[in-house]
């Protein structure tokens, strides 16, 4: 990709954006209003925040040699050195729980790909396709996810933000930006989406006729700030102005068609009239939208909160295998956009009042074998499927498969059917880890994870894992669902090489130089940036600020001690006995999952 010296992108048009018109969800609105109008308050203006998310780097790659600006930023920084995803160890999920501060099942994003029958009920869907965000949205209201993000709170304590992202995961950043509108039929009857509208369509050019990336309404904070002002056109303006969200639309679709998706949409061509065309390379798309975020969104001032999520080194460890020559290359890339980004904000004199986080939103492993499960479960007389071609019948499962989680959803829920599933799992060679909605012997609840939700289903499979060695000597190998092959690399299990990420944390408010050893998580990177900010969250969330680990921490969290505690479920069955653990730490209120793994010992 060229070098951009000097680059001069041209200003963004805040679009103008339509009355409310629908009345139907004005109580659901007045409900939201009720919940984060206490917070409001103007944030800390002296401080920034960065967020540069490296998807799927596990904290063991961190060297001097594979990742030299990351490595002077932790000498200059604090090193949390046990971090934790939230499970299932999956972007979508972690990416959410990030910018929420709260677990999965209380934010309404619990895996990638779901079965929700409301909004197909023929397939399961990919979470943050633009489809699926705004018909879960047409049916719940505007909550398809159910809690504000940070982004959504900066900007209503009028601070700007700009979400940056090479990967889909963009769209769940900023819910002000994506929801707003097209809040226009709460009773949807839901039909099945198009191929490239509930699934990423790999290897696939296929053009898509989804358009996200419009803004037809305000939001609901947006009506309340109208409201209250009465003056309608200067405060859509400004939120418009607040706040930019570009991420990579339909999984690379609109890449080789030459654009991202953005919120608003205006805001690529003048991108990419700077920078040329989303590139279609993983490694140049990152560099493409790592330039997108500090030479045009960046040219007037560095906001309250930048979030830069790049897609490596995760794209090309799923590719190749962790520690492969091309991931290792992946993670120097990486680190050269970190450095960017730094560099940046020196060329802005803003190092001194921005706090940096580098963080990961999961760890990874290489796959040891591939199940496919619904072979094996049919071959055992269940009725499984990966799709509905007709109306779905009593007693059918169908599989959201996760790479290294299942998810099972028993039509009609019947509690035999889903007991002899759970059983036949427990005997298999395969299982990990078994959550089920309904108490059920030998098994953990769904809120044992923090994945309860009414969309959840019936029963969730962890694969089991073991932490022997890649063929490039990486430890961490784990069985995984048929999407991919043996020796490629995967996550999304409970082992502790996924449940594991990196988080380092540098800049005016954090310690220099010291390594936190406290049990962390990605639920406590929303409330920490608040407290910088200056931002009273509305509700409490389940993340904890990490007050150890700065500079003018609350002294009420000076002595907090972790606690490690390891829980184990039993099922004797006819032929052996199922045990699975889950091992979990706590400081304060907040959970971390370590790891869990489970075995069938035969008689
Ligand atoms: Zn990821």
């Amino acid at each position: 990709m060229a070098t951009f010296v000097q680059p001069h992108c041209a200003p963004f048009t805040p679009r103008c954006v339509s009355p409310l018109r629908q009345f139907s969800i004005a109580f659901a609105i007045a409900c939201w209003f009720t919940v984060l109008a206490p917070g409001a308050q103007p944030p800390n203006q002296s401080r920034h925040a960065v967020v540069v998310v490296w998807d799927g780097m596990r904290p063991d790659f961190i060297s001097e040699e594979n990742t030299p600006a990351l490595w002077k930023l932790a000498r200059e920084g604090v090193t949390f050195r046990n971090h934790h995803s939230v499970y299932p160890s999956a972007t979508m999920v972690n990416g959410t729980a990030l910018v929420t501060g709260i677990y999965p099942g209380r934010n309404g994003i619990i895996a990638n790909h779901v079965y929700r029958p409301d909004i197909d009920p023929k397939h399961a869907i990919d979470v943050e396709l633009p489809a699926v965000v705004k018909k879960g949205d047409e049916l719940s209201g505007g909550k398809y996810i159910l809690v504000p993000t940070i982004a959504e709170l900066v900007q209503r304590a009028r601070g700007r933000t700009v979400m940056a992202a090479a990967k889909s995961v963009g769209l769940l950043l900023d819910r002000q930006a994506g929801v707003a509108g097209q809040l226009s039929n709460a009773n949807a009857v839901a039909s099945p989406l198009v191929e490239g509208e509930r699934m990423k369509v790999r290897g696939s050019a296929t053009p898509t006729t989804e358009n996200a990336g419009t803004l037809t309404l305000p939001s609901p904070l947006e009506r309340e700030r109208r409201t209250s002002s009465g003056n309608q056109h200067r405060n859509e303006t400004d939120g418009a102005k607040r706040r930019v969200t570009l991420f990579a639309g339909n999984a690379g679709l609109r890449a080789r068609s030459g654009a991202p998706d953005s919120i608003p949409a205006e805001i690529v061509p003048s991108i990419t009239a700077t920078l040329g065309p989303f590139p279609s390379g993983h490694l140049q798309q990152d560099a493409w939208t790592t330039k997108a975020l500090t030479d045009c969104f960046w040219k007037d001032g560095v906001p309250a909160l930048s979030v830069l999520w790049l897609g490596e080194p995760d794209l090309t460890q799923h590719e190749s295998a962790p520690g492969s020559p091309a991931a290792i290359a992946a993670i120097k890339s990486s680190d050269e956009n970190l450095a960017a980004v730094l560099s940046a904000l020196d060329q802005r004199d803003a190092r001194g009042r921005t706090d940096v986080f580098v963080v990961s939103d999961h760890g990874f492993s290489t796959i040891e074998r591939s199940v496919d499960l619904r072979r094996i479960l049919n071959d055992a007389g269940f009725t499984a499927k990966t799709e509905f071609n007709d109306q779905p019948k009593l007693g059918e499962i169908m599989l959201a498969g996760n790479g290294g989680s299942v998810l099972f959803y028993v039509i009609g829920h019947n509690q035999a059917l889903i007991r002899r599933l759970v059983e036949f799992l427990q005997r298999s060679d395969f299982a990990g880890v078994i959550f089920t909605k309904e108490p059920m012997e030998g098994t953990f609840g769904l809120e044992q994870a923090t994945i309860q939700s009414p969309h959840g289903p019936d029963v969730e499979m962890a694969f089991r894992w073991n932490d022997s060695k890649n063929q490039f000597g990486i430890p961490g190998m784990i069985d995984a669902d048929w999407q991919r092959k043996a020796g490629e690399g995967t996550h999304v299990t409970l082992s502790r090489f996924d449940m594991h990420n990196m988080l380092i944390a540098a800049g005016p408010d954090f310690r220099g130089g010291e390594v936190d050893e406290l049990p962390t998580g990605n639920t406590d990177l929303a409330p920490t940036i608040l407290r910088i900010l200056g931002i009273k969250p509305p509700q409490k969330m389940d993340g904890r600020i990490l007050s150890e680990a700065m500079v003018n921490g609350d002294p009420l969290t000076a002595g907090l001690k972790p606690e490690t505690k390891t829980t184990e479920a039993v099922k004797d069955l006819p032929t052996g006995t199922w045990r699975q653990s889950l091992k979990i730490s706590r400081v304060g209120s907040t959970v971390y999952l370590d790891e869990g793994n489970g075995q069938f010992q035969k008689r």
